[in-house]
């Protein structure tokens, strides 16, 4: 067994002496790129973004790109050659989840770059993020950002390097202004945003400000080019199976945000030993059942994301059985009418019966997501989440009893977040005192059923998370504050910045977004109707 190192270089090699992939270059004359995500190595380098970022940008011949990830306490130094951030001249954050927002600035301030652009100068790498947070709603880290990048990476990171390599040695400003020209690159410093006197954006100057998110259209979808044993999938091949989503749940970005296109993973992958198909709208992948019974006719392992109850086909379910001890599904609500203002109308019977269905097949574990804050939710629909999972357990208990098997139930509720670009973005957040009480009675009641694991996601930082996701320039006040360690209690009670204000407020029909001035994703009229039609 390889003896593990000790000490942080030590830490920094076993990661590397770890994958398979790992992209070496020499720096002699190349443009060094630094891909950063906010979060740990396990995190970051389980979500495809890092792969296909590295890759693209490595393909380039007159490019070096190395990662960096972001783990407390740790030197923030490349992982491929120990170098510092202000090594590089451009710097990419990729941004997936807002709560990463702090760790932006911790990576800045302790690599000694000033955290807001206007300060920045010289040779200061230029600091540019990406990411599905910057398509939706990049406003509350824009301060922070001389560039941002909108679209999908591989229709956007080939050009915008290009024109960056061909500038290079230019004054900085000459630089940004270059890229700026790019339709799908935004630069926050050229636009000044107004407030009317309620607080909510009043208007952008110049008026007709517009990014257009740049999409992908190319053949091949993203696959990962480093493995590793330190990630979700360790050692697991991840090849993007599905982009986007054709359910366009109410409540889902992804779903919202891109049109859906699938990938015929069985032709692209090779002899990998192990393939973790990842996406999103797995469950209407027009081949997901060919697919996987191709790859496990070539002695392929097959793992799935997590799939939707009522669209995943029992085949596919049954090619699985036998490497798959828990299915996850996310039922989201326990009634019928907020399953249809949520995008997923099943009916009771239609859920169990398919729970019916897949436990004749096996006695599997689950793990049911619901959402608890729902709009128009009632507490007859907190108490109907304990009774439908009584009744799965029941369906569980008649197909697991004959063969002496039985799984367990892991239940976890997570507060409702209303999500920019979605047709929630104009709908409150529930309270934190009422989610509270919710998630205690929830508790009492998961305790008097055998077998059932409760688990649930945090109040106070589903509430940072839905005033960082919903708003405008102004809260960068409170990523700051977080960055620098203040708790969330004293942010809350302090700051002039008033987070209620964000998460807790009812957006009227006709507002002015923060995030308005992004074109190229599914307009406001359409999102408004999606959720007309479904309430
Ligand atoms: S099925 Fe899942 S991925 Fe698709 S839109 Fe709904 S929540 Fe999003």
């Amino acid at each position: 067994m390889a003896q593990k190192r000790t000490g942080r270089e030590g830490e920094r090699r076993d990661l590397l002496s770890g994958e398979k992939g790992t992209i070496r270059k020499k720096w002699g004359g190349r443009t060094p790129v630094l891909v950063v995500f906010p979060n740990s190595y396990h995190v970051g380098m389980s979500n495809l973004a890092t792969h296909i970022l590295y890759k693209t940008l490595n393909d380039r011949d007159d490019v070096v790109c190395e990662r960096l990830f972001y783990e407390e306490g740790r030197p923030l130094l490349s992982l491929e050659s120990s170098r510092s951030l202000s090594s590089f001249e451009i710097v990419l954050f990729t941004l997936s989840f807002e709560l990463d927002y702090p760790n932006v600035l911790r990576i800045l301030e302790g690599s000694s770059v000033p955290v807001f652009a206007r300060d920045r100068s010289g040779d200061t790498p230029l600091i540019a993020a990406g990411g599905i947070c910057v398509i939706s709603n990049p406003e509350p880290v824009a301060p922070f950002f001389d560039l941002m990048v909108m679209g999908d990476i591989e229709a956007t990171i080939p050009s915008f390097m290009e024109r960056f390599t061909s500038g290079r040695g230019s004054r900085r400003d000459d630089l940004i202004g270059d890229l700026t020209a790019l339709p799908f690159v935004y630069n926050p410093a050229a636009l000044s945003v107004r407030y009317g006197e309620g607080g909510q954006v009043d208007g952008f100057e110049p008026a007709d400000f517009a990014v257009t998110v740049e999409r992908y259209r190319g053949e091949a979808l993203g696959m990962s080019v480093v493995t590793s044993p330190n990630t979700e999938f360790a050692d697991m091949v991840l090849a993007e199976g599905t982009r986007g989503c054709p359910s366009r749940c109410s409540f889902c970005l992804l779903g919202n945000l891109y049109g859906f296109r699938s990938e015929d993973v069985d032709l692209t992958v090779g002899e990998a030993k192990d393939v973790g198909i990842i996406g999103g709208g797995m469950s209407f992948h027009p081949r997901i059942v060919e697919i996987v019974e191709s790859l496990n006719s070539r002695g392929i392992g097959v793992h799935l994301p997590s799939l939707r109850l009522d669209e995943v086909p029992l085949r596919l379910i049954e090619l699985i059985k036998d490497t798959v001890k828990t299915l996850t599904f996310g039922v989201e609500a326990a009634t019928e009418h907020l399953r249809r203002i949520l995008g997923k109308p099943m009916t009771d019977e239609e859920v169990i019966s398919r729970i019916d269905a897949i436990m004749a097949l096996k006695s599997f574990n689950l793990k049911l997501y619901f959402m608890i804050g729902l709009p128009g939710e009632t507490a007859d629909d907190i108490d109907r989440i304990p009774e439908l999972v009584k009744r799965i357990r029941h369906t569980m208990i008649k197909q697991g009893g004959p063969r002496g098997a039985l799984g367990n139930i892991t239940v976890h509720a997570s507060p409702f977040v209303p999500k920019p670009a979605t047709p929630f973005e104009w709908i409150p957040m529930a309270g934190m005192e009422e989610m509270k009480q919710k998630i205690s009675r929830l508790r009492r009641a998961f305790g008097k059923i055998d077998n059932t694991y409760f688990t649930h996601d945090s109040v106070k930082f589903s509430f940072l998370q839905a005033a960082l996701s919903r708003g405008d320039r102004r809260v960068s006040e409170t990523v700051l504050r977080l960055a620098r360690g203040q708790s969330f209690t004293r942010i809350h009670r302090e700051s002039p910045v008033n987070l209620n204000f964000y998460a807790l407020r009812e957006r009227f029909r006709d507002e002015i977004f923060p995030w308005d001035f992004i074109r190229g994703t599914t307009t406001k009229e359409t999102l408004w109707k999606r959720g007309k039609e479904r309430a």
